[in-house]
This record gives C-alpha cells, sequence and structure tokens, in this order.
C-alpha cells in the first residue's frame, strides 16, 4: 500500500484521487491496469461497494458478484483470445495487501517482486 493508504480501491481508485485506465466498467463492478503491475499484463477487478474479501460475501452483497464475476470473465476472454492464456486469482488474509476483494487477471511472466522490486 502506497503512502500509507489504508483502501487503495476506495480511497484512490473509486474516489477518482488516482487516475487509472479503465478496462470494462458495469453498475457494480470496475476493471482497470494494475497502477504498479507485477505482470507483462495486470489487470484488477474490484467491486464498487466495499467488500473485504471472497470471505465477506452474503445474502447482502453476492449480487454484486454477479456483476465481478461477469467482468472477470470477460477481461479473461479477451486475454485469452489476445495472449492464449491467463491466470485469475484473488488472495485472502495475509496474502491480501489491499482489504478491499480484488481480483487479479495476468498473462506473462513476472516483472516485479512482493517487495516492489523489479525483477
Ligand atoms: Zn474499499
Amino acid at each position: 500500500m502506497a503512502n500509507g493508504v489504508q483502501d487503495f480501491y476506495c480511497d484512490e481508485v473509486l474516489s477518482g484521487n488516482t487516475k487509472v485506465e479503465r478496462v470494462l466498467e458495469t453498475e457494480d463492478a470496475l476493471a482497470f491496469y494494475h497502477t504498479r503491475p507485477f505482470y507483462d499484463v495486470h489487470i484488477v477487478v474490484i467491486p464498487k461497494q466495499h467488500i473485504p474479501s471472497l470471505l465477506d460475501l452474503n445474502s447482502d452483497n453476492q449480487h454484486v458478484m454477479v456483476d465481478v464475476l461477469s467482468v472477470i470473465q470477460q477481461v479473461a476472454n479477451q486475454m485469452n483470445e489476445k495472449y492464449g492464456a491467463c491466470t485469475v486469482s484473488t488472495n485472502i488474509g495475509e496474502y491480501q495487501s489491499n482489504k478491499h476483494m480484488h481480483w487479479h487477471i495476468h498473462f506473462g511472466k513476472r516483472i516485479r517482486l512482493e517487495d516492489g522490486t523489479w525483477c
């Protein structure tokens, strides 16, 4: 998390404080190019409402996941058609640096280490 920001997605991306390159957007979900990519092609998908993680889905917010999954599928389909492969993942617990559920869709080689330095 840059500059001690607690929730980069709510505080920076969804608020508009940090401009992102949008890939796809629906009423409840947003896909954009990672601002500090870890892979050659690295897109992030987030719900527009604050859901801390995959473990926090429930009957009140599960409708949001329909949009999120739809966007994930469309982005993954685009990446698969363009490059022939991609990985879709989300992190839980200590692996999750930003406590706003987000999904990574990426292709290609790793270009940055966990600590942010370039490979
Ligand atoms: Zn949030």
